[in-house]
């Protein structure tokens, strides 16, 4: 036997070897605090929950669902882009529902990229850009981003070269590490660029909903010209507790739409319509739910941002987001401070580097966890430092 020749180049999963080591000290009786993967930790809304249980005792939801999502699923979804962004999209034409954005940016890869081509990703960015390109055997060309620059894709001096087997560019703000968000002039520069070069500007916008102290994030598909070159990735797992329930959509430019769709049609049947039924009532219902959550994590980032300058660690509050991105100590990597933390503090961050080559020097510690454990983490990590 002899597995394809992309998959040896595949990383291992980086939440999956972080997954393992913690499993290996847990075994010993040791109790770990994980401030490390990006999972909501309060339950899915009750109304969302009800709607699921209505919704899985209809026969007609047992069947093979529709390919692109119902009709239903998706008007809502339009709907969703009207009252949040005032953003109109045909639903048959230019929404695709989605078992999660993470499916979708995997297959978005499949559907435009050739091997041998290349994906421009950010350079701290969601592991899926890259690791879909290196499953579609493609390179990955990674946008410097630095801190001087507010953490915005530097798509300015990408090699002729590269530019010329350039097929996708990902872009992702307010952006899962490093908490930055983007400027309407940063996302107009973007479309120009990507218009002029013929290249697919995919945005993952699975954060707009989760913003602080007044900040409201936009959609892309807000910006002029958005449409010739965009497709947007919207996730209902982070601000509405779904992350188990794998329903998300795309929405945008319809060639790209139907290119996905494509893709999918031979490879899954879609996602369970009840499931379906229960993200219309999450996008259509009351959207308390959402602020709630907001307050909850901004009252943690608060805490954890205090503690952590408290120790005097080197960090910024994020305005969106559930992740605070710090700079590690002088003199240690991700690799080595997030392993000191696991293994002296018991407590799991996520290295830097993990996220590609500019996240070397940072990790991400995750909102995601109640109070009492955010500071018995901190008070561990300051007996470690
Ligand atoms: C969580 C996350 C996703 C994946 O969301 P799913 O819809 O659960 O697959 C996509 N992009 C980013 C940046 C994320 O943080």
């Amino acid at each position: 036997m002899q597995k394809a020749e992309c998959l040896n180049h595949m990383a291992p999963y980086l939440f999956a070897q972080i997954d393992k080591k913690r499993d290996a000290l847990t075994s010993q009786g040791i109790d770990v605090i994980s401030l490390g993967i990006g999972d909501p930790d309060m339950p899915t809304p009750a109304h969302v929950v009800d709607a699921m249980a209505e919704a899985i005792r209809k026969p007609a939801n047992h069947q093979y669902p529709d390919y692109a999502g119902s009709l239903a699923y998706r008007e809502a979804c339009a709907s969703y882009l009207k009252r949040r962004f005032s953003v109109d999209v045909d639903p048959k034409t230019e929404v695709l529902a989605l078992i999660g954005s993470k499916e979708g940016i995997a297959h978005l890869i499949t559907a435009f990229v050739n091997p041998g081509e290349y994906v421009l990703a950010p350079s701290i960015g969601y592991p899926v850009y890259s690791g879909g390109t290196t499953l579609q055997s493609a390179h990955t060309y990674f946008m410097p981003m630095t801190e001087e620059n507010g953490f915005l894709a530097d798509f300015d001096h990408v090699p002729a070269d590269v530019l010329a087997k350039a097929k996708i560019m990902f872009l992702g703000y307010p952006n899962n590490p490093t908490g930055a968000i983007a400027t309407d002039e940063y996302f107009d520069r973007a479309i120009a660029f990507c218009r002029e070069h013929d290249i697919l500007l995919a945005h993952d916008n699975a954060y707009c909903d989760l913003t602080y102290d007044g900040y409201v994030a936009p959609s892309i598909l807000e910006r002029p010209h958005a449409k010739d070159c965009c497709i947007e990735f919207f996730s209902l797992s982070k601000p509405y507790n779904m992350t188990g329930w794998r329903i998300a959509f795309a929405a945008g430019n319809a060639y790209a739409i139907e290119a996905l769709g494509t893709v999918k049609n031979n490879l899954d049947s879609g996602q369970f319509t009840a499931v379906q039924e229960a993200a219309i009532a999450a996008l259509t219902g009351d959207q308390q739910c959402v602020a709630d959550m907001c307050e909850l994590y901004r009252q943690r980032r608060d805490l954890l941002v205090e503690a952590l300058r408290g120790i005097g660690m080197d960090v910024e509050a994020p305005k969106a987001t559930i992740y605070i991105w710090a700079k590690v100590p002088q003199g240690e990597t991700s690799e080595s401070f997030a392993t000191k933390l696991l293994e002296t503090a018991h407590v799991i961050v996520t290295p830097g580097n993990g996220y590609g080559p500019d996240g070397e020097g940072y990790v991400r510690i995750s909102l995601t966890t109640p109070d009492e454990r955010i500071l018995e983490a901190v008070r561990r990590i300051k007996e470690t430092m």
